[in-house]
């Protein structure tokens, strides 16, 4: 293990290294031989800055929910018992698995509905694939960050206990799901191995693996002849979406290349399903016998996956779990109101309340869209419905369409030339420049404190997703993929659809040509953090600045790393020359240029 310290004037990081060697032909200059497995960032000077200078104001952090644990129960019980039926019955015989994924939740849940339904007992297993936490396909970092392993923990733990709230439990295994499924059908005598579908190649892979297992295992069974199989099936369902796949107007392999396409077709001609009801009681757990496939095994901690996990002390810190996520939705919906006002607020960056902030537990599946969905109606009619309102629908439908973008463009979304195989594009791989960005420190304090929030909470707006993406790809010139994969190590929310679709589109790759943006960094500064409140909050040197040039700093701050493509490099923030140039000197004409 090698540890390398890093130094700039804002802070100074300290990263560890493991250095090993790759298999992957693919592996490319840059790291082809020491890769970044596990890393451990810490904040070091930063903080002790703000203990150091009076002047300074110490950094909040925020709890997201900001809710302590009874009213998350309360919030919990409630809204689990709005959704409970009570006429509900089961009609099936034997046992029935659920193979929990992206899919973290009881409420709304179709997977574990089907399985309630089909069986008299009901097996519900998570499967902690060790692949999760290998490395990036092109540029080796570690698949899965140490915030993203802490959240996930969290998320079953809370699974576990809203299981066991219910009558279930969640075994859990380590290993890899075609390996463990089979064997835990063998034990158990399962009819039915249920699951969320999912649309990604390496999801698909495992799919598959799962199906060829179970098609080895032969079940003895007391049921009558032709009910069930000899060996267990594997029943996958679909539930990512608010738009049922089933329901969209065209198939998913001619989804219109344009958003506002598909989100006008979708909502003029689909219907949103309702949400699944839970039964009173999910129980009772099958009387197998597990201790011949090793008992109901724990939730892992992070060093039991090899990494390490500090603690969130600036910015937002989210709680894993459903029950967290349905006390968000509480929080941000009916306690602050704040949906009266999302579409005015959330292009903003500092604090939890700009926007909804359900990406962590919608990407991790904690919260049904659909159940957002019927939540945003019911506010629409009891509290008031405004474009606000709609607009949190609107943003759903972006969410949908990359997932459905996924399976009508399969690997190409993960390919440098994108769904439109662009070959035109020269990108560049410079490690000193990709390095800048992604430690925050390219000397605009815009495109470092951004990257500072995602390596510190796991976190980062909408907007700042954009402009460092444009600024990766468009001021240095960097392949998107490097931006997208340490996206992918970073992000709470990292869903492969959202992600890579952003990305490609983000790239002038993806499937709709009209979409090659720029992103100016004075603009951008002047609309969105006119005041500099939060580059200062992440680079606590520039709070003593006046509020003017905290954006463009000078000598007072690191050194830019490189010009803007467009615009002077050295303004005040908002009074640029970039209207003189847009249009002119950037391809894509005004209309782009952002
Ligand atoms: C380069 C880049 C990478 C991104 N990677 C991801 C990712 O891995 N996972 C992810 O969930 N989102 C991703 N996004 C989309 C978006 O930035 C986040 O969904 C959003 O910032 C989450 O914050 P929120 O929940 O407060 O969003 P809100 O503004 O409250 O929106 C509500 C919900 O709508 C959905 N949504 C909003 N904008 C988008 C969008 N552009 N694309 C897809 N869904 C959207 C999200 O599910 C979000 O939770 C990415 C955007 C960019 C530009």
């Amino acid at each position: 293990m090698m540890t390398v310290k890093l130094f700039s004037s804002s802070s100074s990081f300290h990263l560890k290294f493991l250095t090993f060697f790759s298999s992957k032909s693919t592996l490319n200059s840059l790291f082809s031989t020491n890769i970044l497995l596990s890393y451990n960032i810490q904040i070091m000077s930063s903080a002790s800055k703000f203990d150091q200078n009076s002047r300074l104001s110490s950094p909040k952090s925020y709890l997201v929910p900001s809710l302590n644990s009874d009213e998350i129960d309360r919030i919990t019980d409630e809204t689990f018992r709005r959704y409970t039926l009570s006429s509900m019955k089961r009609k099936g015989v034997g046992v029935a698995i659920v193979w929990f994924r992206n899919d973290l939740r009881i409420l709304d849940n179709e997977a574990l509905y089907r399985a309630w339904m089909s069986s008299e007992a009901v097996l519900p297993v998570y499967c902690v694939d060790p692949r999760l936490f290998e490395t990036t396909h092109y540029f080796g970092f570690p698949k899965t960050g140490a915030l993203r392993a802490q959240y996930l923990i969290e998320c079953l733990d809370d699974l576990k206990k809203n299981l066991m709230k219910h009558g279930l439990n969640l075994l859990i295994q380590h290993g890899k799901p075609e390996d463990i499924l089979p064997s835990i059908a063998k034990a158990s005598g399962a009819h039915t191995v249920y699951a969320h579908i999912e649309t990604c190649s390496e999801e698909l892979r495992v799919e598959r693996g799962v199906r060829a297992g179970l098609q080895k295992v032969r079940r003895q069974t007391q049921e009558p002849r032709g009910k069930n199989p000899l060996s267990p099936k594997l029943e996958l369902v679909w539930g990512s979406t608010m738009y049922h796949t089933d329901d969209l107007p065209f198939p998913p392999t001619e989804l219109p290349d344009v958003y506002t396409q598909f989100r006008k077709s979708v909502e003029s001609k689909c219907k949103i399903r309702s949400c699944f009801k839970l039964p009173t009681s999910l129980g009772p757990l099958p009387c197998c016998d597990l201790d011949e496939i090793g008992g109901w095994g724990c939730v892992p901690s992070v060093d039991d996956l090899g990494l390490h996990h500090e603690k969130v002390n600036m910015g937002m810190c989210f709680r894993g779990g459903e029950s967290a996520a349905l006390s968000r939705l509480n929080e941000y919906f009916w306690r602050k109101d704040l949906l009266r006002v999302y579409k005015e607020t959330r292009n903003g960056m500092l604090g939890p309340d700009y926007s909804t902030k359900f990406s962590p537990w919608l990407a991790s599946g904690c919260i049904s869209p659909r159940l957002v969905y019927e939540e945003v109606k019911r506010y629409e009619k009891e509290r008031q419905a405004n474009d606000s309102t709609y607009w949190v629908l609107f943003e759903l439908i972006w969410r949908d369409y990359f997932r459905f973008l996924s399976v009508k463009y399969v690997n190409s979304l993960f390919q440098i030339g994108g769904p439109r195989k662009v070959e035109s594009k020269k990108w560049s791989q410079d490690r000193v420049l990709f390095e800048s960005w992604r430690e925050g420190r390219t000397g605009y304090p815009l495109i470092d404190a951004n990257m500072k929030e995602l390596y510190t909470t796991g976190f980062m707006s909408n907007r700042g997703r954009q402009i460092v993406c444009s600024f990766l790809v468009r001021d240095m010139g960097i392949d998107w993929r490097m931006g997208a994969e340490w996206f992918e190590t970073c992000l709470l929310d990292y869903d492969p659809c959202s992600n890579y679709g952003n990305w490609t589109y983000g790239a002038g790759v993806g499937n709709d040509p009209r979409e090659d943006r720029y992103f100016s960094i004075p603009k951008q500064a002047q609309n969105y953090d006119p005041d500099g409140e939060y580059v200062a909050y992440w680079l606590p040197e520039l709070q003593a600045l006046p509020r003017d040039k905290r954006h463009f700093p000078g000598k007072s701050y690191i050194k830019q790393i490189i010009p803007l493509k467009f615009g002077s490099s050295n303004q005040r923030h908002g009074r640029s020359n970039y209207n003189r140039r847009q249009g002119k000197d950037y391809a894509g004409g005004s209309k782009n240029f952002y």
